[in-house]
């Protein structure tokens, strides 16, 4: 098909010269008319590929056809053919938009040669512009997509700000119906109890509708998201039911996926006929829907970590205990109504220094003291209450101070205190007038035989009971802890001065005592008074079961960084079934001999010292061979 030339000149005889010799036998399909105006109309209407045109015709002159040309065919090139000697005309319609202009007469191969040019260039201009329309295309679409994502970004940073979930999916809804210019919009959450789904937010839903609405996850569109985890896009020409609710045209349902399970639909409709949903609607929707599954998350996180804090909270302010939680600065995070009460600190402030909050010298003394060490301190209160304060760091906060009140504590041991003392008193008292009364019956006058051995029983009596005594009270006072008094002691001389004590009862048993107590030992932490207790309760022990004859060793050296005491005999060894129970109170091997006194709460005493010295004691004993007692306590280091 050749290209269509539009020839304009009022002189019949050029026109059909142009048309019959030139061009139709080119192969160009040639339209002519003899003025300006009806050319403009053919071209119009016709659009061809060039319109050749006159300088002078009625109607419409050569000049004022190109500028209308130009105007509404920009692209549709136009020569111009002027008399020889009206060049400066030919200027004036190049400047006007002719593509060219042939001066007659002019021969067909200069025409053919500038319609091939003017043709060329008219395709030129027209893939220009179509570039140009195309990239103005694209950049719309580009600037939309933009458009979208700034949307996009704004909502995710708007959703993200807001705290409250309704209003959170309330703008999520909207935003979705918003974007794909859909009519409504809904996000429904599974009730994971009933398995219905109940509508959570919603625009342009009938509001009693929305707030009944509930869907079997079996029967329903939405379930089969739900099912599948897939979304949904429904755009036939016919409007579909969509079970038991409402009819619809179009539509789209993309899953809420959280913890890698669905938990809820996200999705927007339209019931009027002609707007269709599309694959990038779906693509918005669902990053829409991901917001809205964050924020669901978020909540429950939330809500469950705020369930917990409220729950320590009530725990922290109601309990009986006071509690002080500081920052590293000594700033004050946490003051409970009991440990506010106790400062007598009114209206305590959060976040002000504890020294400007609490004005009680002690407690400030534990809270700054230094190192990182749990400390503990008896602060006494200002109404004459006793409190127990433990003060223990926790790490990325700062440290806590717990405080228990110990005031009938404190009362019950000075009660004790008081009853140990009265009752040592009260029954030793007597028992020492009993004593001196037996001795002085011997003295008083002739005592038969058979008195003699009465007064001897009794005085046996008494002083088993006396031992008893002190006994029972010692072991009241290691137990309650109230031997508190430590020493840097060393123990080789406590065991010299047990021995010295001692010998005389081995000597009289006839026993040989060995020692091996070497001076250069390290030193260890305690109750002088008490130890030497523990080491002498063990000899005496050792001396009084060991058979006359035989021997006993005391030993102490020292190992690693403890301090080791050994003390061994050739008794008559402990029944092994029975050593498990040496040390419990009252306890008595069933073969100590009868005719050897004692209360069985020698040993307990022994356990008792050396427990609350951080020590260990344990027995190695043999039926007939004897016996050995080690005791292991911490060394003082350096
Ligand atoms: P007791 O006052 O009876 O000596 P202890 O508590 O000191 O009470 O000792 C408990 C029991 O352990 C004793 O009754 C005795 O049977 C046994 N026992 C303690 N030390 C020795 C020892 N060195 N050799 C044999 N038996 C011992």
């Amino acid at each position: 098909m050749g290209e269509t030339i539009l020839v304009a000149d009022d002189s019949a005889e050029i026109r059909k010269f142009l048309e019959e010799t030139i061009l139709k036998p080119s192969g160009y399909n040639v339209v002519s008319v003899g003025d300006g105006m009806s050319a403009l109309t053919l071209a119009l209407e016709l659009k061809p590929d060039v319109v050749l045109t006159d300088l002078n015709m009625p109607s419409l002159r050569g000049l004022d056809l190109i500028r209308r040309l130009k105007r509404d065919l920009p692209t549709l090139p136009v020569i111009l053919m002027t008399a020889e000697g009206s060049e400066a005309l030919a200027v004036e319609a190049l400047r006007a938009g002719a593509a060219d202009y042939l001066v007659k007469p002019f021969d067909a191969e200069h025409l053919l040669a500038a319609l091939g040019r003017a043709m060329a260039l008219s395709r030129r201009s027209q893939d220009t512009l179509k570039i140009q329309a195309e990239s103005r295309a694209g950049a719309q679409s580009l600037e939309r997509r933009l458009h979208e994502l700034e949307a996009l970004a704004h909502i995710g940073r708007t959703v993200t700000a807001m705290l409250d979930l309704d209003q959170v999916l309330t703008t999520v809804v909207e935003s979705a119906v918003g974007l794909t210019e859909a009519e409504e919009g809904s996000l429904l959450l599974l009730d994971e109890e009933s398995g219905d789904l109940t509508m959570r937010a919603s625009m342009n839903f009938d509001d009693e509708f929305a707030r009944t609405f509930r869907l079997k996850v079996e029967d329903s569109l939405a379930g089969q998201v739900i099912a599948s985890g897939k979304p949904v896009i429904l755009d036939e020409g016919a409007p579909q039911k969509i079970k038991t609710s409402y009819l619809v045209h179009s539509l789209l349902y993309v899953p809420l996926r959280a913890r890698g399970r669905t938990i809820g639909v996200l999705g927007v409709d339209n019931r009027k006929a002609g707007r269709s949903l599309t694959k990038e609607d779906m693509t918005v929707v669902m990053a829409m829907a991901d917001y809205a599954a964050i924020a669901i998350e978020n909540a429950r996180l939330y809500n469950r970590s705020e369930a917990e804090r409220v729950k320590l909270e009530t725990i922290l302010t109601q309990t009986e205990d006071g509690v002080i939680v500081v920052d590293p600065e000594n700033r004050l995070l946490l003051i409970n109504r009991t440990a506010a009460e106790a400062f007598e600190a009114s209206d305590p402030q959060l976040g002000r220094s504890v020294v400007e909050t609490l004005d009680h010298p002690q407690i400030l003394a534990l809270v700054r003291a230094p190192g990182r060490a749990p400390r503990r301190e008896e602060i006494e209160l200002k109404d004459g209450r006793v409190v127990n304060a433990q003060r223990t760091p926790i790490d990325g906060v700062g440290q806590a101070v717990v405080m228990q009140d110990i005031t009938h504590l404190k009362e019950l041991d000075r009660i004790k205190s008081e009853f140990v003392t009265t009752v040592s008193h009260d029954l030793r008292s007597p028992l020492t007038a009993i004593l001196g009364y037996v001795d002085l019956i011997g003295r008083s006058g002739e005592v038969s035989e058979q008195q003699r051995e009465f007064i001897q029983r009794v005085r046996t009596s008494v002083e088993h009971i006396t031992a008893l005594i002190s006994d029972l009270l010692d072991l009241g006072r290691i137990e309650a802890g109230l031997d508190s008094a430590r020493e840097t002691t060393p123990l080789p001389v406590l065991a010299r001065y047990a021995v010295e004590t001692l010998r005389g009862s081995a000597e009289h048993r006839k026993l040989t005592l060995e020692t091996d107590l070497p001076e250069d030992l390290p030193m260890v932490t305690g109750d002088p008074i008490r130890l030497r207790q523990m080491i002498a309760n063990l000899l005496e022990n050792a001396i009084k079961y060991t058979p006359p004859g035989g021997r006993v060793r005391i030993e102490t050296m020292a190992e690693a960084d403890q301090v080791i005491l050994r003390i061994i005999d050739s008794g008559p060894g402990i029944p092994p079934a029975e050593q498990p129970y040496l040390f419990d109170k009252f306890f008595r091997a069933s073969n100590a001999p009868e005719e050897v006194a004692g209360t069985g709460l020698g040993l307990s005493i022994v356990k008792s010292i050396v427990d609350s010295h951080d020590g260990r004691i344990w027995v190695e004993s043999a039926l007939g061979k004897g016996s050995r007692f080690t005791v292991v306590l911490p060394a003082v280091a350096g």
